[in-house]
């Protein structure tokens, strides 16, 4: 790396001003930043206190000579540019030459430093910017900045600042971002004593297990988008989803970043696939020429600005999407271990204590912890079991039908073991794949119809704000595969239904389309979604109806042809796997 040297006064300018420390987490991330900005393989951080009490972080990258400590610790001082044309493409994490200082007015920082090929190592010790003491030290190559009393100066700060316990968690997440946007990097992060993150530097996948946990990590899938905006990383399997969308990390040319825009462009490609309300995790990673990213727009370079943002929305969306195909071509992806929770809870207790001696010990017992909402789609062993008996995408393959228990449960057999299939969420997937692919047919081919005409045209009466809102509303209708008009003042007239929707009663249908109709905003895909998902559900058998075993084969030839047949359009699963390892387990029969 070129010496360290301070930025002339035009080009510090020219760099958007901001306060680099905000809270300890952002402690980390700088440090973390410059180890990683060093070549460090490895980096060991440690918080504790809230990060307040200390933050240090070990790495063995290339070192600081003893005759540049100090100016490390100097505003303006990096060795990472030198002229403004510099800054339009910025390959490095840090590059404004003010994290180390900005942190050391604050608090008390120690840098022991020794360069790879150096005979020995310097430290230097400082306080509210003061440099109160330096010599030589014994350490082995590579550096450690050690921040201490952070905010000592400023008690004002100390008052605001978050619960210790809140700042830990956001410490860990930059840790936990970090070994995602850098997996060939062996990162530990311990806080207060536990480990949170530790990753053996490898792939992107063995850095996922060190974050998410093994289980949570063996549902992720992978995209490979490559192109002038590259996507590559992993995404989660829909089954497998989160409260909130901050296990979702956007890594944009090496940097971990936040954009709203690329979050919903993920979260778009789940559409129909997650119940609302829930997100996905993983990691996204877009690579694309970096003189159309402005990463300078956030002082903490937390966020980025695209010159050609439709263009990376676009392809990051495209990438999700098809990597969410990749298991739609199949009954794919029900994951064996929560299916095996929802269904049988001693299973669950098997699968994470990983004992089935224990789990007879306690069935029956207090297991419920293990078990959350079976219906969501959540009752996952917790992160950290060994996973072993959870799998990311699963093929099936074709389903035979075996027939129908009572007249609920519909069982079947494929290549991958006993199926048991929910006939009313199966079905209402399979239409609502069919509403939704003929209203984007409608829109490429007007003449494209997935709509069928009525025998009989049918009336439906109506409050006259509805016919309003028809009328208003015919181009929405007739994508959808309606053709429906006001007759008369309290009353409508509908003369073709969607195909999808061809078994059901046409007046029951239209009297639920305009109960859909009624109070439904926002944008149109959304809509879309909404009126499919319920013209679905009003057409679907109904849980309860026994089915022919003809219809149950063709219900069962349809679902293994619909993309994202494992849930149905509210989320739910459709089918439940029960492969010869669980039904083994379950008999205790000894593993094949
Ligand atoms: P910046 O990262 O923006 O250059 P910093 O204040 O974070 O500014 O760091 C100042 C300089 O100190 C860096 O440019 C780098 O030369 C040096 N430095 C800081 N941390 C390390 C480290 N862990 N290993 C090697 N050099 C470092
Ligand atoms: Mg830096």
């Amino acid at each position: 790396m070129s010496p360290i040297r301070l930025l002339p006064a035009a080009v510090a300018d020219a760099i958007a001003a901001g306060e680099v420390v905000e809270r300890p987490a952002s402690v980390v991330k700088e440090l973390c930043e410059n180890a990683i900005d060093a070549g460090a393989r490895r980096l060991d951080i440690v918080v504790e206190g809230g990060g307040i009490e200390r933050c240090r972080v070990v790495d063995d990258g290339s070192g600081i000579p003893a005759t540049e400590l100090r100016l490390a610790l100097a505003r303006h001082a990096t060795s990472k540019i030198s002229e403004a044309g510099d800054l339009a493409a910025v390959a490095t994490l840090g590059f404004r030459g003010e994290a180390l200082a900005s942190i050391a007015a604050v608090a008390e920082v120690v840098i022991t430093s020794r360069p790879a090929g150096a005979a020995a190592g310097a430290r230097c010790r400082a306080r509210a910017a003061e440099v109160v003491e330096e010599g030589p030290a014994a350490c082995a190559p590579g550096t450690t900045v050690e921040v201490r009393d952070l905010f000592f100066a400023t008690p004002a700060r100390l008052r605001f600042m978050r619960a210790a316990r809140a700042e830990i968690t956001a410490a860990v997440r930059v840790a936990a971002d970090l070994a995602l946007s850098h997996p060939e990097v062996a990162i530990t992060c311990t806080a207060d004593g536990r480990v949170a993150v530790r990753t053996p530097g490898g792939t992107l996948r063995d850095a996922a297990r060190g974050v998410f946990g093994t289980a949570a990590a063996a549902r992720l899938l992978d995209v490979d988008a490559p192109g002038d905006v590259a996507v590559a990383g992993m995404i989660a399997a829909p089954l497998a989803h989160r409260a909130s969308r901050s296990a979702l990390v956007l890594v944009v040319n090496g940097r971990r970043v936040h954009n709203r825009a690329l979050t919903v462009a993920v979260e778009e490609a789940y559409r129909g696939l997650m119940p609302a309300g829930r997100h996905p995790y993983g990691v996204v990673i877009v690579t694309l020429d970096p003189e159309t990213v402005d990463v300078n727009v956030h002082p903490a370079k937390r966020e980025v600005r695209f010159r050609h943002e439709g263009a990376v929305f676009a392809a990051v969306q495209r990438a999700c999407w098809a990597a969410l195909r990749g298991l739609q071509t199949t009954v794919a992806e029900t994951p064996v271990a929560e299916m095996a929770a929802a269904a049988y809870p001693t299973l669950a207790f098997a699968e994470t204590a990983g004992a089935w001696g224990a789990a007879v010990a306690v069935a029956g017992g207090d297991i419920g912890s293990t078990i959350t909402d079976p219906t969501m789609g959540v009752g996952f062993p917790a992160d950290g079991a060994d996973g072993s008996g959870a799998r990311g995408a699963l093929g099936v393959g074709p389903l035979r039908a075996v027939g129908q228990a009572g007249s609920t449960w519909m069982v079947a057999e494929s290549p991958s073991g006993l199926v048991v299939v929910d006939p009313h969420a199966a079905h209402e997937k399979v239409l609502y794949a069919q509403l939704v692919a003929a209203w984007d047919a409608a829109g490429v081919d007007r003449a494209a119809s997935g709509s069928q005409l009525l025998l009989l045209p049918v009336t439906v009466d109506c409050e006259p704000a509805t016919v309003a809102r028809v009328e208003s509303e015919t181009e929405l209708l007739s994508r959808m595969g309606f053709a429906v008009e006001p007759f008369g003042p309290t009353s409508v007239c509908c003369r073709a239904i969607p195909v999808a929707c061809s078994a059901a009663d046409p007046a029951r249908l239209v009297a639920d389309l305009l109960d859909a109709l009624e109070g439904d905003a926002g944008p149109l895909p959304e809509r879309r979604h909404r009126l499919a998902a319920s013209l679905a559900c009003h057409s679907a058998v109904r849980f309860g109806d026994a089915l022919e075993p003809g219809e149950q084969q063709q219900l069962l030839d349809r679902l293994a042809e619909t993309p994202g047949a494992a849930t149905c359009p509210h989320g739910r699963p459709t089918v439940m796997i029960l492969d010869d390892a669980v039904l083994r387990r379950a008999f205790r029969r000894p593993a094949r």
